[in-house]
């Protein structure tokens, strides 16, 4: 006869939390996020397809407030910090340890597109809604986060690393607010910021998905980015000064032509920052002429330059030769060019080597090709650089196009990083770093 088992110890052979269950089979809804992101596009939609979701906006709170009732609808334990954050906890197992964080942004660049920063939010919600779907309860505690108006200065991510100023509470965003009463209209407390100052033994990681904003993975077919850093951007004022005169009655010889002095200098630092090893890039993306009348030879142009690296070593190097083009074309043209640093301060950020690894590790065990790159765009990932081991993941960006309504990214490409990102919350939540 059988032995009947009686179901009282069956169920305590059930593991009590999941543990045990086989998580690497964890996989993203591609079209549960393609559904979100499509919900979150309307609000702040513009009429060319993207969002104008500025933060501080009304269509902010909108998006906000649809994502907060996401979290709550999936269990998480929302809070605004004093920045403005949005924090979704998920409680672990072992309440000592540090939290894993990860999460983006949902403000837009006026004009934007409906991917930037949504992909990564809806990407760390989608990892919830699966470790839900799974009864999989991690040991670490885990937190979703938005942070508030990435796009007018990663105002969140500063506060979070303790590092946004009062003179920066004063300076007005795009929806015309300061930045000061935009916290404020958005739920947080800019009177006591140091509240929103994460404590860096509380975070044992981040992590944060985003599209690549460019072209590299779409045109090698490469499924998911490990980036390897965020650039250090670093931005002069050039000024040239040469000689206003009669344009009818100066000969050619005898000029001081400041725009064709310019002119030239904008070239030799394409040639200087194309033809010096390395991936460096450098821009000149603001020019004005004076006095600006077609029959004066320009006495006088002010100009940017920009020059964004992962090394800053680099980016001096290529400043040094810039500055010594400047000086020749100077001497050759008549002129005076003067180079006065507008902010050099923003250092480059790299990635955590560990969580590289672990990105590369998760990204192989699905199936996914990746490539290791530079982000040449600025991320709320740099300022938690400071407080935390950071790692970002790319999804490819179609035609390299963002900061546009014409942004990008197919549902399977977030699947496949909502995907990485889950993998690797998980990886970390095992075996730690
Ligand atoms: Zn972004």
């Amino acid at each position: 006869m059988r032995k009947e088992i009686p179901i009282v110890s069956l169920l305590l052979l059930l593991p009590v939390c999941c543990h045990g269950a086989d998580w690497k089979n964890f996989r993203a809804d591609a079209k549960r996020m393609e559904e979100r992101v499509s919900e979150l596009s309307k609000f702040g939609a513009n009429p060319e397809g993207g969002v104008s979701r500025v933060a501080f906006s009304d269509a902010d709170v909108a998006g906000r407030k649809y994502i907060r009732t996401l979290m709550e609808n999936a269990g998480l334990k929302v809070r605004i910090d004093a920045a403005g954050n949005i924090i979704g906890r998920r409680e672990g197992r072992d309440p000592n340890l540090p939290v894993i964080l990860f999460g983006s942004h949902l403000d837009s660049v006026p004009h934007g597109g409906n991917y930037d920063g949504d992909v990564g939010v809806l990407g760390a919600l989608e990892c919830i809604e699966i470790l839900n779907e799974q009864h999989y309860v991690t040991s670490h505690s885990l937190e979703v986060v938005v942070f508030s108006d990435e796009e007018g200065g990663l105002t969140g991510s500063h506060a979070a690393a303790g590092e946004l100023s009062p003179a920066a509470l004063q300076l007005k965003s795009h929806s015309g607010k300061t930045i000061g009463e935009g916290i404020r209209f958005i739920g947080g407390d800019p009177d006591h910021l140091e509240a929103a100052k994460r404590n860096p033994s509380e975070i044992l990681a981040y992590l944060e998905l985003h599209i690549e904003q460019g072209g590299i993975l779409e045109a090698e077919k490469i499924n998911i980015g490990v980036v390897e850093g965020i650039v250090g951007i670093n931005e002069w004022e050039v000024t040239v000064l040469g000689f206003p005169n009669h344009s009818g009655t100066t000969p050619m010889n005898q000029r001081k032509d400041a725009l064709v002095a310019a002119a030239r200098l904008v070239e030799a630092i394409n040639q200087i920052a194309k033809n010096t090893p390395g991936r460096q890039v450098a821009t000149v993306g603001k020019i004005a002429a004076e006095p600006g009348a077609p029959n004066v030879i320009p006495g006088k142009v002010v100009m940017t330059l920009e020059i964004r690296d992962l090394e800053k070593s680099k980016i001096d190097l290529v400043f040094e030769k810039i500055k010594g083009a400047a000086n020749k074309i100077a001497a050759d043209t008549g002129t005076t060019i003067s180079l006065a640093a507008l902010d050099v301060t923003a250092v480059p950020a790299p990635t955590d080597p560990r969580l590289r690894k672990v990105i590369q590790e998760a990204a192989t065990g699905l199936g996914l090709t990746t490539k290791l790159m530079p982000s040449g765009a600025g991320h709320d990932a740099q300022d938690i650089a400071r407080i935390a081991p950071i790692g970002m993941i790319f999804v490819p960006s179609i035609g390299g196009i963002s900061h546009s309504p014409k942004e990008f990214t197919t549902a399977s490409d977030m699947a496949n990083g909502a995907s990485v990102l889950l993998q690797s919350v998980l990886r970390v939540d095992e075996k730690g770093l």
